[in-house]
Order: C-alpha cells, then sequence, then structure tokens
C-alpha cells in the first residue's frame, strides 16, 4: 500500500518511522510519504492560511496550495482504473472505527490531507472528488488542532491490518472490536502477584474451557464498559449460549 500525508507539519508524523509501522516501511510492506504543504505555495511568506468569508475568529486553510499538492500526490501514483482516496480529518467527517479501517486496508493508495485553523476551503474538497474518492473521517467527538494527530491513529490501525505487518496474524483475529466485542482480560507470569492470581481456568491446560472463559468475558466486559456494542451486534453470528450476559 502507498500512503501519502500532507501537512504543514511534517515532522509530526515522525513517529510513524518507529515500531511495526516504522518497520513495514524498513521491510517494503507500506510505501509511505509525508509531504509539506508549504512546499506548494508560490508566494515568499509560504503562505497557507487566510481570514474566512463571512467573517469570524480563526483562519481557513487557502484552495490553491492544497489543489496543488493533491494534483501532485495522485500524478506520482500514475495512471490507475480507480481513483485513489482521500481521507480528509475533520470533527465533521464519518466515525473512524475498525470496520472502516479493515475496509481501508483494502484500498492499494490513501492520501491524507491534514487540516489545521479553522479546516481547509470548502471548495479543494469538491474540486477533489473530480481526483478522489474523498472521505471526510472523524476520530472522535472532540476537536484536536489539526490532523496530524488523527492521521498518526489511522495510519497505525491501517496498516497493522497489512499481510505481513502484525507478527502473528492470530492477534488481529482475537482483539477488541474485530467480533464488534471487546477483548477479554489477559495475564503473564508469574500466576501470584500481590495477593492477585490469575484466573485458575487459564492456568487449567483445558483449552475449551480456556475458550469458553474467554468469549464470557468479552461479553461481561462489552455490557459493561460498551454496551452500546451489544446493541449493535448481530447476536446470529454467534452462538446463543455464549450469551452469558
Ligand atoms: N473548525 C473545525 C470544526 O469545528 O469542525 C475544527 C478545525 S480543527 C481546530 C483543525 C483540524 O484538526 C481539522 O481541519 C481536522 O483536520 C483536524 N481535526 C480536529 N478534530 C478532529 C477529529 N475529531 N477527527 C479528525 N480530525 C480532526
Amino acid at each position: 500500500m502507498r500512503i501519502d500525508v500532507v501537512s504543514i507539519f511534517p515532522e509530526y508524523l515522525a513517529p510513524l518511522e518507529l515500531s511495526l509501522i516504522g518497520k513495514a516501511r524498513q521491510d517494503g510492506l507500506l510505501d509511505l510519504h509525508v509531504h509539506d504543504l508549504r512546499d506548494f505555495t508560490t508566494d515568499k511568506h509560504r503562505s497557507v492560511d487566510d481570514t474566512p468569508y463571512g467573517g469570524g475568529a480563526g483562519m481557513v486553510m487557502k484552495a490553491e496550495p492544497w489543489a496543488q499538492a493533491l494534483a501532485s500526490v495522485a500524478e506520482a501514483r500514475g495512471v490507475q482504473d480507480s481513483k485513489p482516496v482521500l481521507i480528509v480529518p475533520s470533527p465533521a467527517g464519518e466515525r473512524f472505527n475498525q470496520a472502516l479501517a479493515y475496509e481501508l486496508a483494502e484500498e492499494d493508495q490513501l492520501v491524507f490531507a491534514c487540516g489545521r485553523y479553522e479546516g481547509i476551503d470548502e471548495r479543494v474538497i469538491e474540486w477533489a472528488e473530480e481526483h478522489f474518492t474523498v472521505r471526510p473521517v472523524s476520530l472522535g467527538d472532540y476537536v484536536l488542532n489539526g490532523g496530524e494527530v488523527a492521521v498518526l491513529a489511522m495510519v497505525e490501525a491501517i496498516g497493522r491490518l497489512l499481510p505481513g505487518v502484525v507478527g502473528n496474524p492470530e492477534s488481529l483475529v482475537e482483539e477488541s472490536h474485530s467480533d464488534g466485542l471487546l477483548e477479554y482480560p489477559v495475564y503473564t507470569k508469574p500466576a501470584s502477584w500481590r495477593d492477585r492470581d490469575v484466573p485458575a481456568v487459564l492456568l487449567s491446560g483445558n483449552h475449551g474451557k480456556i475458550a469458553q472463559w474467554r468469549r464470557h468475558e468479552q461479553y461481561r466486559r462489552t455490557a459493561e464498559r460498551r454496551p452500546d456494542l451489544l446493541e449493535s451486534l448481530d447476536a446470529g453470528t454467534l452462538p446463543r449460549a455464549d450469551r452469558t450476559v
């Protein structure tokens, strides 16, 4: 997969050189490029923002540097059958979740446009629709200072789903949100720590019982912490006997 990120703070994306995503880049599993929006300005101050039409607080990102940057990224990709996906982080976008991470992990190129200030001139989004499949995406119902933190989270969530990025693909199957539930609690050695014991079933060696306990814990924890997930869960996909809460 190729990922392009456009930002006025390219150094904000430095963590994408670390850990599993950094290794995926080194191993050629992920081709990630970070672009400085200011490289696509033409004035001597390299300005990317201006006052909002209609008045009000804050500044708005200018259309032309964004169009130049996005056109350059689309061009670098060369001629393809499908349009690349342009993700515009925005608190006014669709909510990012694991299902969307899986969907986006199927794409061959993702472009992320990191907004700042009051956001990007809306005409850029309209123009971009001619060249990209545009998806405004929100990390959650709160406001960040810029799109970079949202991009770090999304690239990590999407990148770890790419084949070969996570060493043991089984860990992707068992984790929270992969089947609509939260993950069960996990423990490691020692079996007893500060008067707290690991649940005995996990030491039993009985794989059937362990699987049953874990399933039960998934439902218990989801009901306790995220009952909204249980409501939207398709009960038909899971054995009725598992529904112990
Ligand atoms: N005025 C905008 C509004 O009220 O919708 C908020 C602008 S915010 C200060 C600047 C930039 O941060 C946005 O353009 C977007 O790129 C990013 N951002 C802020 N909150 C976000 C969120 N919850 N999810 C994704 N991106 C976000």
